[in-house]
């Protein structure tokens, strides 16, 4: 029985290494030509989904299915995937072009496709220059696009990326993943990024799946992740968030006001979707908050003690707080780098109402 007309269908996937649950139920399909990126803290089970896809390691219950076909009992190099590593596993006594047949070899693809494959591949990832030289007399960014054009070789269905560009520099990590992203849109291929940065996740994906413990919390695109994360998880792990227990007060689902009481007073909350308790986390986000001098509105105006500022250049961190409210807790807003304010100083902020969201979280 095929699932979905999906490039890759995962059904409540689970494993276990000896007595330790690494998956549970995980469930999420991906469209021919989509990027997904498994997000989550170290240890959450990314890499063992991404093994799992790849055949290294049997589901205890669960099933894959790669372009509609069931993968139970289908060894790796019969699936039609290719893994990227973070190690980029590169052989150091080939030279590039021999690295980036390999694939194809394994393949047993004619020697006369294996040519004309490498060159064109080399030439996608802008390797054709240095295909003679071996992987130690190549920079870390030209490694990693060895190990891309690898994978990329073998037209893989499903391309598996696992933290490529953790051994990449900052500048050259954004080069790169641009160039994957391009890529991955001009060729169409369906891969699967697996990763610890957000920021990553965010800028490459269609789709991202954020993980904890073996489990899926939310999976959406990138802006519903960022602008409506579930819980205080998801909130806290995706971008910065101030999470706020509140207590709804009144409500008007018809147009969809809330009144409630937060730590700094009470507030108004406009939102699409109901509260799930009357006691509940909401959240907002650092860039959402206005000074008062660049603002005139009164709804959710607040006063708060600048107790810290923290210059960035283009732009400017506070933590805030609150003037009315509990002592301990503090908050954070991000300003233009040059607005005129500084420590000790009482500020007012206004924090719009359709900024503050739900989560779907109520407070123990
Ligand atoms: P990271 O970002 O650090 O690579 P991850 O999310 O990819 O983490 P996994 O490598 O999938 O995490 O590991 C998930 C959990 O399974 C971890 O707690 C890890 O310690 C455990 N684990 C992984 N491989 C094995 C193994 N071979 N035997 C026992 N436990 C394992």
């Amino acid at each position: 029985m095929t699932l979905m007309a999906n490039a890759l269908a995962v059904e409540r996937a689970s494993l276990r290494y000896g007595t330790f649950q690494a998956l549970i139920d995980v469930t999420f399909s991906v469209g021919e030509g989509q990027l997904v990126t498994l997000l989550g803290p170290s240890g959450c089970g990314k890499t063992t989904l991404l093994k799992a896809i790849a055949g290294f390691m049997p589901l205890d219950s669960g099933r894959i299915e790669i372009s509609g076909r069931d993968m139970q009992g289908v060894p790796p190099e019969k699936r039609d995937t290719a893994m990227c590593f973070q190690s980029y596993a590169l052989f150091p006594h080939l030279s590039v072009a021999e690295n980036i047949a390999f694939g194809l070899r394994q393949r047993r693809i004619k020697s006369s496709d294996i040519a004309s494959r490498v060159a064109a591949v080399a030439q996608q990832v802008g390797l054709s220059p240095q295909l003679e030289k071996l992987p130690g007399q190549l920079s870390g960014g030209q490694q990693q696009r060895v190990a891309l054009a690898r994978a990329m070789a073998v037209h893989p269905g499903v391309m598996l990326f696992d933290e490529p560009l953790s051994n990449l520099d900052l500048k050259l990590r954004d080069h790169v993943r641009i160039e994957i992203r391009a890529l991955q849109r001009e060729h169409g291929f369906t891969a699967v990024y697996v990763t610890h940065d957000q920021q990553e996740a965010l800028a490459m994906s269609d789709l991202v799946i954020v993980m904890r413990n073996g489990m899926i919390e939310q999976m959406g695109p990138p802006e519903q992740i960022y602008r409506h994360p579930v819980n205080r998880f998801v909130a806290d792990f995706v971008g910065t968030a101030n999470i706020m227990p509140v207590d709804v007060l009144a409500s008007d689902q018809k147009s969809g006001r809330y009144e409630v009481t937060c730590p700094f007073g009470k507030a108004i909350i406009h939102s699409a979707t109901p509260p799930v308790g009357s006691r509940i986390y909401a959240c907002w986000r650092p860039e959402d908050a206005m000074l008062t001098s660049e603002i005139t509105e009164e709804e959710n105006r607040f006063t708060f003690d600048i107790s810290a500022r923290t210059f960035l250049g283009s732009l400017c961190n506070l933590a805030l707080s609150p003037r009315n409210g509990a002592a301990e807790a503090f908050f954070r807003i991000q300003t233009h780098g040059f607005t005129p304010v500084r420590e000790g100083q009482t500020v007012d902020v206004v924090i719009p109402p359709d900024a503050i969201r739900f989560l779907e979280e109520v407070v123990a």
